[in-house]
């Protein structure tokens, strides 16, 4: 295992043990159920969104490392975003888990989100790592039915 793969492994594991904004967001204008039956990941997620803003994002749940992980990270990387911005990041991650081509320039401009790259290697925990991600785009999308990966 290459350093780099050994530091992002214990970013992940550092995230799944000890998720950031974990947690309820008062008053959210978005809840939303996530959940991954194949893995047992459950979370749902709260978002503050003011004008077009995502001003608070927290998430609760229980999971798999990797589902936890990049839920901890999401809402790390989304605070203060705007909902484009959101979209671009998310289309950007989820590329980088389901392309073959291995294009680490990508992996580099998406910062610590790229900490979850090595998952592609895994297309069954790809739907952990994405979890949270589709969560929030159904949330923002008011969508009533609560997400499942299934
Ligand atoms: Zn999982």
């Amino acid at each position: 295992m290459s350093d780099i793969r050994e530091l992002y492994q214990q970013m992940i594991i550092d995230h799944g043990r000890h998720p950031r904004n974990f947690g309820h967001v008062e008053k959210p204008t978005h809840t939303k159920l996530g959940q991954n039956p194949l893995c047992g990941d459950e979370l749902l997620l709260t978002v503050k969104i003011k004008g077009d803003i995502i001003t608070a994002i927290k998430f609760q749940g229980k999971g798999c490392a990797i589902s936890m992980a990049s839920a901890s990270l999401m809402t790390e990387a989304l605070q203060g975003k705007t909902i484009a911005e959101a979209g671009k990041i998310f289309g950007a991650f989820h590329q980088m888990l389901t392309n073959e081509t291995n294009d680490d320039s990508q992996v580099e401009r998406l910062g610590k989100l790229g900490v979850l790259s090595g998952v592609r290697a895994f297309p069954v925990r790809v739907k952990c790592a994405t979890l949270a991600w589709h969560t929030l785009d159904a949330a923002l999308k008011d969508d009533d039915q609560p997400v499942s990966t299934e």
